[in-house]
């Protein structure tokens, strides 16, 4: 499984699920890229430690 944040790998067994009110299922692989996404509402093309943004960078080049 894969965080809906940043993108890195989630063992099994660890981790958080997430779903919100619209039925869609988030994964979280640390309490740090669940703050990131719900409670600082960031997204994760726009905060340079993802693996989106990252992925973005690389194609601007
Ligand atoms: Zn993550």
């Amino acid at each position: 499984m894969k965080c809906t944040f940043c993108g890195g790998k989630i063992a099994d067994g660890t981790g958080k699920l997430v779903v919100e009110k619209t039925g869609k299922l988030l994964s979280f692989c640390s309490s740090k890229c669940e703050k990131n996404m719900l409670k600082l509402k960031r997204k994760p093309l726009t905060t340079a430690w993802t693996a989106a943004a990252k992925a973005a960078r690389k194609e601007r080049k």
